[in-house]
């Protein structure tokens, strides 16, 4: 029904054009009307003044008595002459065989002959003659010389007003309105372009492309409403984005984090079950020989150091990831904190026969965590040492205007691709066996990983040639002061 009703609404553009229509028939109506009415004005004024002339022309001769008036030739035929005293008494009439006894003051022409010199009066009927005069009088001397033209059709003609003018005020109203229906219907298209674009607006709807609008104020205005239009659009289309980003982001955090706990309840079983067993044996075997006794309490030792890294490796991920923002950060030195770190690592290298080739030397001036940057450098140095079975390890560092890019190269064994790929996910071990009796807990490289990324820096790795481990990690210079 509200649709219906919709449809039968008449165009902006119609109702436009229809009031610019009816002013236009008005103004011409007005227009046509005054016209006329000046036209007509003006050719009565004419014949008046004809007649005048003729009649001042009478005037001037009247003292030659009434054979004036068949001497002077007549502007027109027919004329009636009359001659009236200033006391309205007609004393002479061309036309009529006895004289009027009533008084001819009252007549229009008369009258205004009478005040002002001359007067007219366009039509009127002739009680004398019962014919329809055009009268002009004109005063002289102690008379009044009345001219009167009877009306036939060449005084109508006479009369008629000229209709030129009506035709130009047509043709012109017609040429108005003609460029009033394209400039009507113009707009009209525009409003209904932006009523359609409101509608859809209304509706929801997405609007990636509207036709263009015409080039003029309106357009412009249209054009604009439609950009802010597309702008809240996009802004909309991009906070869902963004939301759907972070429920994203927060089920992997959470989907990383059950993993996390599963990993964590394996991992703890493992040496908890092992300190149980060992010390369910002493405690229920009080008579075991020393050596035996010594043996269990060591291994007891040796899975408590492995829970207490493990605690200590989780601590430092759950650190990174929940306590991002409660890490500071302070201006220091990369070059001294590797530095540091080799120091720290001379004597294990050396006992495994590694030996460190640290190239890092200057200054390189950047702003982190110092605990965590150690915790990186610590963690590459106790992996190369545990794992590499090689003879060297070389740190170097390379600057550019972006970053500046540290190399951690060993000469050892080196990982299969298929592993390589894996190797800093959270409690992934190449060697399980190996790893573990080590005191590995899986998570070295997924601290050191995670760390790097705290700084805004990334690790790669890459196979070193003939063998080993290449780790490339790059620090953005804009985090160096
Ligand atoms: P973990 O804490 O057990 O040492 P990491 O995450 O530090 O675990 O390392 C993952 C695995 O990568 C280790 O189990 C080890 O097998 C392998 N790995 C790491 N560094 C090296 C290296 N320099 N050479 C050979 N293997 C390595």
């Amino acid at each position: 029904m509200a649709m219906a009703s919709l449809n039968r609404r008449v165009a902006f553009h119609r109702v436009l054009f229809a009031g610019l229509l009816s002013f236009a028939a008005l103004m011409v109506t007005a227009f046509a009307t005054f016209q006329y009415m000046r036209e007509r004005e003006f050719k009565a004024d004419e014949l008046n003044i004809r007649l005048q002339a003729y009649n001042t022309r009478i005037l001037d001769n009247l003292t030659e008595g009434d054979t004036v008036i068949s001497r002077i030739s007549k502007p027109m035929p027919d004329l009636r002459i009359s001659i009236i005293d200033t006391d309205g008494q007609m004393i002479f009439d061309n036309s009529l065989d006895s004289l009027p006894k009533a008084s001819h003051l009252d007549r229009e022409e008369v009258r205004e002959a009478m005040t002002s010199g001359q007067g007219y009066d366009v039509r009127r009927h002739s009680s004398e003659t019962g014919l329809q005069y055009f009268y002009s009088a004109t005063r002289g001397d102690g008379v009044i010389v009345r001219s009167a033209v009877p009306y036939s059709t060449s005084l109508h003609q006479l009369l008629a007003p000229d209709f030129t003018f009506l035709w130009i005020t047509f043709l012109i109203a017609a040429a108005v309105c003609t460029l009033g229906y394209f400039a009507t219907r113009n707009l009209g298209r525009n409003v209904s372009r932006l009523n359609e674009f409101a509608r859809k607006a209304e509706r929801g709807e997405r609007i990636y492309d509207t036709d263009a609008f015409p080039h003029n104020e309106l357009g412009d205005i249209s054009n604009h409403i439609v950009r802010l239009y597309s702008r809240l659009q996009q802004a909309l289309a991009d906070r869902d984005r963004e939301h759907k980003d972070a429920m994203k982001q927060q089920e992997d955090k959470n989907r990383i984090k059950r993993q996390l706990t599963n990993n964590i309840n394996h991992e703890l079983k493992t040496p908890v079950a092992a300190m149980g067993l060992c010390l369910e044996t002493l405690l229920y075997h009080p008579g075991l020989p020393e050596e035996k006794r010594r043996e269990f309490l060591r291994r007891c030792m040796e899975h408590n150091a492995r829970l207490q890294n493990l605690l200590e490796d989780v601590a430092s991920l759950t650190r990174i990831e929940d306590g991002a923002h409660s890490i500071e950060k302070a201006p220091l030195d990369l070059c001294r904190v590797i530095e540091d770190v080799c120091v720290e690592f001379e004597p294990a290298a050396g006992h495994a026969g590694i030996a460190i080739i640290n190239k890092v030397k200057g200054e390189i001036p950047f702003e982190g965590n110092r605990e965590l940057l150690e915790s990186v450098f610590r963690n590459l140095f106790s992996n190369a040492v545990k794992y590499s079975n090689g003879t060297r390890v070389t740190i170097s560092a390379m600057k550019d205007r972006e970053h500046t890019v540290i190399t951690f190269v060993d000469d050892g064994d080196g990982i299969a691709p298929e592993h390589l790929v894996h190797i800093f996910e959270r409690f992934y071990r190449v060697d399980k066996g190996r790893s573990r009796a080590s005191g590995g807990t899986g998570l070295g490289l997924a601290i050191v990983k995670n760390a790097l990324l705290w700084h805004g820096a990334s690790i790669t790795v890459y196979p070193e040639q003939p063998h080993g481990l290449r780790f490339t990690i790059c620090f953005p210079t804009e985090s160096q002061v």
